[in-house]
């Protein structure tokens, strides 16, 4: 098997973000990889009525993207990686997880089975759809059963 270089590890800040995060330093040691972390906001105001309210949800949306790198920051520094990269970009966490993993090349997304969207499904929404979208391997770490 060929030794991964770059991990990318993609974090919702539910409970189990620690377990997850730690699973990809381990990864990350192990092979020597280079780590990057990563949050996807929700991009809150796509319909078109929104453009009529045009200060207010611009506001959130920073103070939400402001939140997200202090949030990944501390991660980094509870998971002893204060060095990694941290990225957040806004969207649907799908969309953003494999654009950033394709942008820089990535081997693997580390992601945890589930979520903050609850355990009804095998594997959570987000969790399924960057399997199947992914352009590399996907490690999704078993949380919460
Ligand atoms: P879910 O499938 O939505 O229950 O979430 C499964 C996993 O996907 C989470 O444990 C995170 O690792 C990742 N994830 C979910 N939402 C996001 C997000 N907005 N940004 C980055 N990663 C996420």
């Amino acid at each position: 098997m060929q030794d991964y270089k770059h991990i990318l590890l993609a974090v919702d800040f539910s409970t189990a973000t620690q377990e997850i995060g730690q699973r990809a330093v381990d990864l990350a040691r192990h092979y020597g990889a280079q780590l990057t972390l990563i949050h996807v906001v929700a991009h809150l105001y796509e319909e078109p009525v929104y453009d009529l309210m045009s200060s207010f949800p611009a506001d959130v949306e920073t103070q939400l993207i402001k939140n997200a790198q202090q949030s990944l920051d501390a991660l980094a520094q509870r998971l002893g990686v204060p060095d990694a990269e941290r990225v957040v970009e806004v969207g649907t966490p799908k969309t953003g997880i494999v654009q950033a993993a394709k942008d820089r090349e990535v081997d693997v997304i580390v992601l945890g089975s589930h979520g903050v969207h609850g355990f009804e499904l095998l594997l959570g929404s987000t969790a399924n759809a960057v399997l199947h979208a992914a352009p590399c391997d996907v490690l999704a770490v078993r949380v919460g059963q």
